[in-house]
């Protein structure tokens, strides 16, 4: 199931939702479509509209604070774009660059996507303990940007660039 980007009334990225959710929101009123899929539409008794990329809410809805994007696996390797981090080939895991072992933490800068092969290469040691330089460094993504991210790069280079540009 593809999902839906929900923008607050004033534009800010608020949540993804399932496609089917996303158009509940908009038969009640309760958002308006930015961008529809380019090809899809979705059919039934009452309905035939563009399937929604993206939705904004007609009512602004107050956000109390501001969390940072929570770290996961699956968020790494997304993030990363699923390229290894040692040598940019398909990553299916995700490194701890200062290994647990000694001491290095689940956070987003201490993660990186790496192949199967290199993560068993370098085993419980430092880049620098195993030679293996990092191609680039990793960041910490907004909670905006996380959740663009999530959205799949698929999707991602298709949304409007304002939106894109956030998550970069
Ligand atoms: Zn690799």
């Amino acid at each position: 199931m593809r999902d839906t980007l929900v923008l607050n009334a004033s534009f800010e990225p608020l949540s993804t939702v399932t496609l089917n959710r996303a158009i509940v929101l908009v038969l009640q009123d309760k958002a308006v479509v930015e961008q529809a899929h380019p090809e899809l539409r979705m059919r039934g008794a009452d309905v035939d509209i563009p399937a929604p990329r993206v939705i904004r809410l007609c009512r602004y809805v107050r956000v109390p604070f501001r969390r940072r994007a929570p770290w996961s696996r699956r968020g790494v390797l997304i993030r990363d774009r699923h390229r290894c981090a040692y040598c940019g080939r398909r990553a299916t895991t995700v490194d701890h660059v200062v290994p647990r072992a000694q001491g290095g933490a689940d956070s987003w800068l201490n993660t990186v996507a790496s192949c199967a092969e290199d993560n068993h290469r370098k085993a419980d040691r430092t880049p620098e303990q195993a030679a293996m330089p990092l191609l680039r460094q990793p960041f910490e993504p907004t909670p905006a940007g996380a959740m663009l991210l999530s959205l799949g790069a698929e999707d991602f280079d298709a949304l409007p660039s304002w939106l894109a540009q956030d998550a970069a």
